[in-house]
């Protein structure tokens, strides 16, 4: 799990994802499955409750704390969700 400060910290990983191009499946808003090595992980971004935002995935690498592609893909499509929420 990370926090998500500025989409600098994401710029590596989303390097990464536009290489491996992963799967990404919308689950709910705020929930998503990406494809990865060994199959499908849980991607969960969401405000916890003192407002920062929260991303969380199921891979080793994010159990660490690192901004795994997984992350980064899932949340290009969060970020723009939520965009489009607010504009409705
Ligand atoms: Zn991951």
């Amino acid at each position: 799990m990370f926090v998500l400060k500025g989409i600098e910290q994401l710029e590596k990983a989303i390097a990464k994802a536009k290489k491996v191009r992963p799967r990404v499946e919308f689950d709910r808003f705020g929930r998503y499955r990406v494809s990865g090595s060994k199959g499908y992980y849980t991607v969960i971004c969401r405000k916890d409750e003192r407002g920062y935002k929260t991303v969380d995935c199921t891979c080793k690498g994010a159990e660490r704390g690192l901004v795994c592609y997984h992350a980064a893909s899932a949340l290009s499509l969060h970020i723009g969700l939520a965009r489009r929420q607010q504009t409705a």
